[in-house]
């Protein structure tokens, strides 16, 4: 099926608000994450409300994984043993206006905290580009949003409460816990159940978006840096075709001179709402034409309480240095002919470093490029290794939660601290309970 026929076909029934491929934990019902590509493997899911009942879970079984938002579209939060959700654990526990904290129980998304905090007079420096993922499912996998000086979510955590496989619950500070706290942060679910986050915030504010039309690609070769600059939060959109960035979206903090005008590097200012997947609509996305509005409701390009992106999709996206930005970026151009049958769009992105061990900006300033692909697996795999090959030379970190096909002897050269990562793991789940297998042919092969 062409990419158009694939859209139209989708663009009526994507319109409307909260249709995301959910499926239910309903008795019989197979249970899969949000976008359908993957059924756990098992259907034995314990929910827990209380710390008391994660210990006492946690102690029961053998071997668990915790389920999230499911926004995952990798086998990451899988278990062919047990499933434990934390769904009712949303609670934001304490505001803490002069050490500027919120702490927040695991299951609360960015879309229920943002409001909140913005009632308070406060905010979080970044979200990603929908809010209705799971803080801990988030910051437990480098999740992002962008900003040349904003670093990922994960960045924002200042103390985790965490049940170990003993049923032991553990605390770790930024402040007291030195190396152990960094290499925890970004514990891809292999430490233990994170019961509680503690994230910093800062006074609120407003952002402003921009979306451009066709940006010549010839310009962001000739000006990244700058485009960079322009904005608080930066994202191109493109199919790799026409030699064009199909959509640059701009997001400026209130107090930016930036004021949109009708010309940028040659692309056109957008005059109407836009969705960054063209044809679908707009109603889905954060308001756009410079109206200000809360961080909450602009640093995230979809809206809470309708679907974000295409729903039926597949992600993947590869971190690499930023420095190799636009050699990354044209390396992937040249692939253009074998990528856009199979793709609804691309978004690059660039994050700021940071040194949480199993960051994908681990000590590493970086750009992000993703690919949301049409849902058709056995295509996107045979795709995927070419891409990685591709872009070999340049050290990429797969995102933890997308799809990716890089085997784990190269993976494991992306992560100096891997090792470390592995002995912290043992300490808490020394029998490997919060393993999975995934995170045994990835993060724990030998
Ligand atoms: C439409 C869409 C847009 C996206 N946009 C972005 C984006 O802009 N930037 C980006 O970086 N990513 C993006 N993602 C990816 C997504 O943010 C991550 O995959 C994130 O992990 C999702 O959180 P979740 O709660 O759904 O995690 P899940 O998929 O439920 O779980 C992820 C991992 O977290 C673990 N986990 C969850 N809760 C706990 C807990 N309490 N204790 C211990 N471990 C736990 C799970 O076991 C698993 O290992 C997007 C995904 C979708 C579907």
């Amino acid at each position: 099926m062409n990419k158009r026929r694939f859209l139209n076909l989708m663009t009526g029934a994507l319109a409307s608000p909260l249709i995301a491929p959910l499926t239910t934990f309903a008795e019989g019902q197979p249970l899969k994450n949000w976008s359908g590509n993957l059924t756990y493997s098992t259907r034995q899911v314990d929910d827990a409300s209380t710390v008391d009942q994660v210990r006492s879970i946690v102690r029961a079984q053998e071997k668990l994984k915790v389920l999230g938002t499911r926004h995952c579209f990798n086998a990451i939060a899988d278990s062919s043993h047990h499933l434990l959700s934390l769904k009712p654990m949303h609670a934001i526990v304490a505001l803490d206006a002069a050490a500027r904290t919120v702490t927040v129980e695991p299951s609360v998304t960015y879309g229920q905290l943002g409001p909140y905090l913005d009632a308070k007079g406060f905010a979080l420096h970044n979200l990603a580009s929908l809010p209705h993922i799971s803080v801990a499912g988030s910051i437990t996998t480098a999740t992002h949003g962008s900003g040349e000086r904003n670093r990922n979510l994960s960045s924002s955590v200042s103390g985790l409460e965490i049940v170990t496989a003993s049923g032991d619950l553990v605390t770790l500070s930024r402040k007291t816990d030195g190396e152990t706290f960094r290499g925890a942060v970004v514990g891809l679910g292999a430490l233990g159940v994170i019961t509680r986050v503690t994230l910093d915030i800062e006074p609120t504010y407003k952002v402003r978006q921009y979306v451009y039309l066709d940006l010549p690609l010839e310009q962001v070769k000739e000006h990244f840096d700058q485009i960079q600059a322009s904005g608080y939060s930066v994202s191109l959109f493109t199919d790799w075709q026409n030699r064009l960035i199909s959509e640059l979206w701009l997001k400026v903090r209130d107090d930016s001179p930036f004021a949109g005008p009708p010309e940028f590097l040659g692309a056109k200012l957008a005059t109407r709402d836009l969705h960054p997947i063209e044809n679908l609509s707009a109603e889905n996305c954060t308001a756009q034409r410079g109206v200000p509005g809360p961080w909450y409701d602009r640093l995230p390009h979809f809206r809470m309480g309708f679907t974000p992106s295409a729903g039926a999709e597949l992600q993947s996206e590869y971190l690499l240095p930023r420095r190799n930005a636009v050699d990354a970026i044209l390396a992937v151009e040249r692939l253009r002919d074998q990528i856009t049958p199979h793709l609804l769009i691309s978004e690059i992105r660039t994050i700021a470093a940071d040194d949480l061990w199993m960051s994908t900006c681990y000590k590493q300033d970086s750009v992000a490029i993703h690919f949301t692909w049409k849902p058709d697996w056995p295509a996107v795999k045979r795709v995927l290794p070419v891409i990685e090959r591709q872009l070999s030379t340049f050290q990429t970190r797969p995102h933890w939660g997308k799809l990716f096909t890089m085997n784990p002897r190269e993976l494991r050269t992306r992560y100096e601290k891997l090792d470390d990562f592995v002995h912290l793991a043992a300490k808490y789940d020394p029998k490997g309970k919060f393993r999975n297998q995934f995170l045994d042919s990835t993060v724990f092969a030998t």
